[in-house]
């Protein structure tokens, strides 16, 4: 049976593309749950708004039955579509990563994604990242890894992801934002961002993308 391998860790620290190729090397399912957290916030950002600009909780809770999001399989990545549309690139905008932890941090968000990630997993054969993949949703998962980094390092890789993405940025507010949503992430009370005890704890501000995966394979790979 094909293992399942959760990554949690800080923001930008690699998890996403990491996952993508391990996944690739070893022939697994990638879920990124950040995409889906980003997904609902973009559904919140155009019909949850009030007008001084802030999200509607109560409208959101009581419009997830409107909000269906589906993944379709490209070469083993999975691409999210929300009521049909292709919402992969939409989800990095600033205005999302600028409200996501907000959105990510109620109960009733985190129970409605709850089990379609865990479903997803039934089967084995995945990799899925997030905050709380090796501590909540899939607690027996084969194998978790938590990445971290120094936020300098991770500030620089955001930075050029999005600029790769054409989306405008500024260094000081991706930095800003990087914190501000571990600070949230972290400090939420339900699924909060940090460790399973029996996570293996890597370091990468000093390693490539490359080197990260070999290290994560080493122990995968027996
Ligand atoms: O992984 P990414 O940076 O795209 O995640 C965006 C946000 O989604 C995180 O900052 C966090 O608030 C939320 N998230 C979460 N639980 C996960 C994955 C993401 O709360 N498993």
């Amino acid at each position: 049976k094909k293992p399942v391998i959760a990554i949690d860790g800080y923001s930008s620290t690699g998890k996403s593309s990491i996952s993508k190729v391990i996944a690739e090397k070893l022939g697994l399912i990638h879920l990124d749950t950040g995409a889906l957290y980003r997904g609902v916030t973009w559904f919140a950002l155009q019909n949850c708004l009030e007008e001084k600009g802030t999200i509607n909780l109560e409208v959101l809770f009581s419009s997830f039955d409107q909000i269906e999001l589906e993944f379709k399989n490209d070469n083993g990545e999975l691409i999210l579509f929300l009521n049909h549309i292709d919402i992969s690139k939409a989800i990095r905008s600033n205005e999302v990563s600028d409200n996501v932890s907000f959105v990510a941090k109620q109960k009733e968000v985190r129970d409605f994604l709850l089990q379609s990630q865990r479903s997803l997993a039934e089967k084995g054969g995945i990799i899925m990242d997030g905050r709380d993949i090796g501590t909540v949703v899939l607690p027996d998962a084969d194998y978790k890894f938590f990445l971290t980094a120094s936020i300098d390092e991770r500030t620089k890789r955001r930075y050029h992801e999005l600029l790769s993405l054409g989306i405008e940025a500024d260094e000081q507010q991706v930095k800003e934002n990087l914190i501000e949503r571990d600070r949230i992430d972290s400090e939420r009370e339900i699924a909060p961002l940090k460790q399973a005890e029996d996570a293996i704890v890597i370091d990468n501000t000093n390693l490539t993308k490359k080197e990260t995966i070999e290290e994560i394979l080493s122990h995968v790979k027996k």
